[in-house]
C-alpha cells in the first residue's frame, strides 16, 4: 500500500514511521500550504471548516504522488468529523479517484472494526511486532512532546529572535529519522541539546497563554498561522491544551476527554458538543487557576463546538478574570490581521498584568501563583 494521511504538526513523522515499520510506503505529505488550502477548499463544501479542507487538499496531493491508500481518524460525538471519511471519499470518487480508504474511529469506540482495519494496514507483521512498534512510536511521541513544551519555555526570553525555532526544527529533524528505541532516545538528547544551545534571557518574566480550542488547528501550525511561534516570538510563553501524548491518552485510548476540563464545564456547558467544546469552556477555567495571564481559542469558521463554547467566553472570561481572544480560522484569513490583533492581546494582557501589581502592592497582597505544567 502507498498510504497517504492527513499532516498534522508533528503527528506527521509518527504517523510516517508506524506507516513504514508495518511494512507499508509512507507517502509522507509535505506541510500544507496556501496551495493545499486552495486545492481542498476548491472542491469542498462551501462551509466545511478548515481541517476538512486542509486534509482533502492534502489527500489530493498524495494521491498525483501516486497513493493508493488514504488513512485518517475518524471523531465521534456530534460533530461533522465522524463523517469525514465518507464525504472525502465521495468527493474524491466524483472526481474520478478511487483510493483505498481506512478510517480508525477510537479503539473503545469500535473494537472490532479497530482491529480489522489494524490488521489490514499492519499486512504481514505479527501482533508482537506491532506492538514494539507502537512502543517505539510512543517514544518518538513522548520526545516530540518535550521538544515542544522546551521551545515554548525558551521562544519568549530568546536573546536572537528565531533562534528557538531554528533549533526546534534541527532537532525534530533528527526524531524524525530515528527509529530503534535507542536511536530515538540518542536523537531527543541531541534535540534537547540544540534548544538548550539556544542564549535566552534568564531573568525575563514573560506573560503566560494557554492556547485552547479544536484540535487540528491546535495541532498544525499552517492551519493556525503559526500563533505559537508569532506569540513566542512577541514574549509570550505558550501552552496548548492539546499535546500528542495526552491527546492519545485521553481522546483515542479512553475516548472520555481530558475530564479536569470536561468537570470544570459542566456548571456551564453539561453535555458532549463534539470535537473539544466543551473542553474549551473547562480549560480557560483551567488556566485562570493557574495564574495565566490569557487565553487564545483557536476555532474553525463553522465549527459547531468551538461557536458554542466561544458563546460562553465573555461570561467565563468576566467571572475568572481572564481575558480570551477567539480567533476563527478559514481560508480567508490573513496573517497580517491575525498578527495585529495578537499585538493587541498582548499589549491587553500586559497593561493587566502591570494593573494588578500595582493594586497587589498596594494591597500587600501576593500575586497569584504561577504554574507552566498545564
Ligand atoms: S470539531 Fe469543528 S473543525 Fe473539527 S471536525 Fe468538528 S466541526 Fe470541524
Amino acid at each position: 500500500m502507498k498510504i497517504i494521511y492527513p499532516h498534522m504538526g508533528t503527528l506527521t513523522m509518527v504517523a510516517e514511521q508506524l506507516i513504514e515499520e508495518m511494512g507499508q510506503e509512507p507517502v509522507t505529505p509535505d506541510r500544507p500550504t496556501r496551495q493545499t488550502l486552495a486545492l481542498g477548499a476548491r472542491y469542498s463544501p462551501e462551509f466545511a471548516c478548515i481541517p476538512f479542507k486542509l486534509c482533502l487538499g492534502t489527500y489530493l496531493e498524495g494521491l498525483e504522488k501516486g497513493a493508493d491508500t488514504i488513512v485518517s481518524g475518524g471523531g465521534y460525538g456530534p460533530c461533522r468529523a465522524g463523517l469525514y471519511g465518507e464525504i472525502h471519499r465521495r468527493i474524491l470518487n466524483d472526481m474520478g479517484y478511487d483510493p483505498e480508504f481506512i478510517f480508525f474511529w477510537p479503539p473503545l469506540k469500535k473494537p472490532f472494526d479497530f482491529v480489522k482495519k489494524l490488521g489490514r494496514v499492519k499486512g504481514s507483521s505479527s501482533w508482537l511486532d506491532l506492538v514494539k512498534i507502537i512502543r517505539r512510536a510512543w517514544a518518538k511521541l513522548a520526545a516530540l512532546d518535550e521538544l515542544e513544551l522546551l521551545a515554548q519555555d525558551i521562544r519568549p526570553c530568546e536573546l536572537q529572535k528565531g533562534d528557538t525555532s531554528r533549533a526546534f526544527n534541527r532537532g525534530a529533524a533528527y526524531l524524525a529519522s530515528a527509529r530503534g528505541l535507542s536511536e530515538i532516545a540518542e536523537a531527543r538528547e541531541a534535540a534537547l541539546q540544540e534548544l538548550n544551545g539556544v542564549s535566552w534571557d534568564r531573568e525575563a518574566d514573560p506573560l503566560r497563554v494557554g492556547i485552547i480550542g479544536e484540535i487540528y488547528v491546535q495541532l498544525e501550525p499552517f492551519a493556525n498561522l503559526y500563533v505559537e511561534e508569532t506569540l513566542g516570538e512577541m514574549g509570550v510563553r505558550v501552552r496548548r491544551s492539546i499535546y500528542l501524548t495526552s491527546y492519545t491518552k485521553h481522546d483515542v485510548i479512553s475516548t472520555k476527554g481530558d475530564l479536569r476540563s470536561k468537570k470544570l464545564a459542566r456548571p456551564y456547558l453539561p453535555q458532549l458538543i463534539g470535537g473539544h467544546g466543551q473542553n474549551s469552556v473547562g480549560d480557560v477555567i483551567r488556566y485562570s487557576r493557574t495564574g495565566y495571564d490569557g487565553v487564545v481559542q483557536l476555532a474553525p469558521f463553522t465549527c459547531i463546538p468551538e461557536i458554542v463554547a466561544k458563546s460562553l467566553m465573555p461570561h467565563l472570561s468576566r467571572e475568572y478574570n481572564i481575558p480570551v481572544l477567539t480567533l476563527f480560522i478559514d481560508e480567508q484569513t490573513g496573517s497580517t490581521g491575525t498578527e495585529t490583533r495578537l499585538e493587541a492581546f498582548v499589549d491587553l494582557m500586559l497593561q493587566r498584568r502591570e494593573r494588578e501589581r500595582e493594586l497587589a502592592d498596594q494591597s500587600g497582597k501576593p500575586e497569584l501563583p504561577c504554574s507552566l505544567t498545564g
